[in-house]
């Protein structure tokens, strides 16, 4: 029994996320950075991974290599104390068995009920919260009454402004809640999905910020629950870390090549 086992059979986590991609890594760094027990199960398949080189993703004027993006948001995401997992999610499910529509969910969801997730490797996970980031895969949602679905050539969860689903607990983020093609809005949109959920879970939650010392408590105010004040010292020594972990990051060309379109490399088998 590992220690996020409690003898039901189901690892224990607080968020648990579908898909790995930018979204859902995005997603996993702000509530991992905010206490909440985070793992990821991923595929492994970021469409990202098929780009040839990210040259419109805001902090890099030269351009990244996408599959080094997406290596050093899940280091950041593990750095905040999230796990993550390389598995495929085959349902998700209340644990009681209901379809858990947005009425009954919220029942459920107000008695701690959460839900109970199911992986193609024999795994089960129960969590309070599932973030569902996975492009345009619905199947696994399918024991759930809900959420809505809408077809457009693809298949996207129907959410509000903010990645709800109208199943409590349950919140949809990046292309899967139907954003924009385009890398940086989705990781944006993980990072709004976090927050909302931040809210809705009535956490004491200001802002995810780091401010100078002073910045706060020399107003006469509490630093708000979220934030962090630091001194010169350890700006210096976190700065210092940054710089050395870019530098390593950036020191050889990754090792990934661009995946190519599935259907580019099955004409090539055919030929
Ligand atoms: C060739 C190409 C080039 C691109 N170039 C750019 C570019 O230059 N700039 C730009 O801004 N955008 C670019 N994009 C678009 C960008 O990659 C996407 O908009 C972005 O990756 C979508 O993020 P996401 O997190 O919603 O989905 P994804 O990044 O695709 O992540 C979804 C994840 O969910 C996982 N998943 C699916 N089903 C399951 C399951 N059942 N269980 C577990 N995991 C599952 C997948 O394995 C995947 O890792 C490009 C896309 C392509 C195809």
């Amino acid at each position: 029994m590992t220690d996020r086992q409690n003898g039901d059979g189901n690892q224990h986590y607080d968020v648990l996320v579908v898909g790995g991609g930018v979204a859902g890594r995005s997603a996993a760094i702000y509530t991992a950075r905010n206490g909440l027990e985070t793992v990821i199960l991923d595929a492994g398949g970021s469409i990202l991974r098929r780009n040839a080189n990210l040259e419109n993703y805001p902090g890099f004027p030269a351009g990244v290599d996408a599959r080094l993006l997406l290596e050093m948001m899940l280091d950041q995401a593990e750095r905040a104390g999230c796990e993550y997992r390389e598995t495929e999610v085959t349902r998700v499910r209340r644990p009681d068995g209901s379809r858990g529509d947005s009425t009954e969910g919220s029942r459920v969801g107000a008695t701690g009920g959460g839900f109970v997730t199911e992986t193609a490797d024999g795994g089960r996970y129960r969590s309070q919260y599932v973030v569902a980031a996975t492009k345009n895969a619905t199947d696994y949602l399918e024991p759930l009454d809900g959420p809505e679905l809408v077809d457009r050539g693809k298949t996207f969860v129907a959410t509000d402004e903010k990645g709800r689903t109208g199943v409590e607990g349950l919140y949809a983020a990046g292309r899967l809640a139907g954003k924009p093609h385009q890398a940086i809005v989705n990781a944006g949109h993980g990072a709004e999905v976090a927050v909302t959920l931040l809210e809705d879970d009535d956490r004491p939650f200001y802002h995810d910020w780091v401010a100078p010392e002073g910045y706060f408590t020399g107003r006469g105010r509490e630093v708000p629950p979220g934030c962090e004040e630091i001194g010169d010292d350890e700006r210096r020594s976190r700065e210092d870390d940054s710089r050395s972990a870019m530098q390593d990051y950036f020191d050889e060309s990754h090792p990934d090549e661009p995946e190519m379109h599935p259907s580019v490399e099955n004409a090539e088998e055919t030929d």
